[in-house]
């Protein structure tokens, strides 16, 4: 483990998926001097039993935007940090049973071809033929992208960290950090 150092440009309190990504994108950017810390152990809070379903088409365009991004550098993160995130492409599909989920259904799809998501409409049989076990009571609609998939959010989160510290960044484990004493002028310093 590297000496703990007396300043830092960033420190990043918590080693979660969050604090992780933050890491991997600014030494993506080109920042060297990034720490984090972490009270226990990386991906120890809620990101290690979230479901890890990844689904890109959301009603809110910059979520979309970040979504897409996030299926693209999911499928390369293994092939850049030789940790295995569990990424799987298996697809999603989504379930209209009113109305209104299914006009709101529709426009994604309309709207998932100006961000390049292969989303379609299929029939509630073509969904039940893609998921057996789903029961098509009150469903009148439904689509599908195949690019979906799910991934393991503690394989993510070690990925993302390798990659991060291989471009530069600390990682302080068992650290907690007890207090942040906000400057007048400048950064807030941060006790730990
Ligand atoms: C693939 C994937 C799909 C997801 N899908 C969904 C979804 O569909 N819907 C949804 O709502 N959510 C989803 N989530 C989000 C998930 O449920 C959690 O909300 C998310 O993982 C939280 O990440 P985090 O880094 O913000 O927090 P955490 O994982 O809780 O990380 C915070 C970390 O900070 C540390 N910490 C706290 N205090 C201190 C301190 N004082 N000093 C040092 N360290 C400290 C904790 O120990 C912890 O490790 C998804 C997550 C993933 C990875």
């Amino acid at each position: 483990m590297s000496e703990f150092p007396t300043q830092a440009q960033v420190v990043i309190i918590g080693g979660g998926v969050g604090g992780n990504s933050i890491a991997y994108h600014l030494t993506k950017l080109g920042w060297k001097d990034v720490v984090v810390l972490e009270r226990h152990e990386l991906t120890s809070g809620s990101t290690w039993h979230s479901a890890g379903l990844v689904g890109q088409m959301r009603s809110d365009a910059n979520l979309t935007r970040m979504m897409h991004y996030s299926t693209n550098l999911y499928r390369e993160l293994k092939n850049e940090t030789g940790q295995d995130t569990g990424w799987r492409e298996v697809g999603g599909v989504r379930l209209a049973c009113s109305a209104e989920r299914m006009e709101e259904t529709k426009r994604l799809v309309g709207m998932a071809r100006s961000f390049g998501v292969p989303m379609e409409l299929i029939s509630p049989n073509q969904a039940k033929d893609l998921f057996p076990l789903m029961s098509l009571d009150g469903v009148i609609g439904a689509a599908y992208t195949p690019n979906d998939g799910s991934i393991d959010p503690t394989g993510l989160t070690n990925a993302l960290s390798i990659g991060a510290k291989n471009r530069g960044a600390k990682f302080f484990t068992n650290t907690n950090v007890e207090k942040i004493k906000y400057q007048k002028v400048g950064l807030a310093s941060v006790k730990w």
